[in-house]
């Protein structure tokens, strides 16, 4: 994914597509929920309780780089559900 990544920014900055934003190229890095359900889970889920039911979700953070014309992502991680798949580790409780 990195690679991809990087050769989209590489084409992207080439082509001079990527301007700054007031003379600076902010990178935001937020955190988000991509998906969530009560029945699909996989080892690497969160979990947590919504009105007496588990539901299982992921969320990762992302850091997007911000041109005048567009965000581009530039790089993405999984949060804590990696953390609580890594052998030895106990699942976290809601
Ligand atoms: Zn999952």
């Amino acid at each position: 994914m990195r690679s991809i990544i990087h050769a989209v920014y590489t084409q992207l900055k080439r082509g001079k597509m990527i301007e700054p934003l007031h003379g600076f190229l902010p990178l935001v890095v937020d955190g988000h929920e991509v998906c969530a359900s009560y029945d699909r889970h996989c080892r690497a889920c969160l979990r947590r309780t919504v009105n007496g039911r588990t539901q299982y979700y992921h969320r990762v953070v992302a850091a997007q780089l911000v041109t005048r014309r567009f965000c581009l992502t530039v790089a993405r991680a999984i949060l804590a559900a990696f953390y609580d798949w890594l052998p030895g580790r106990a699942a976290r409780s809601p």
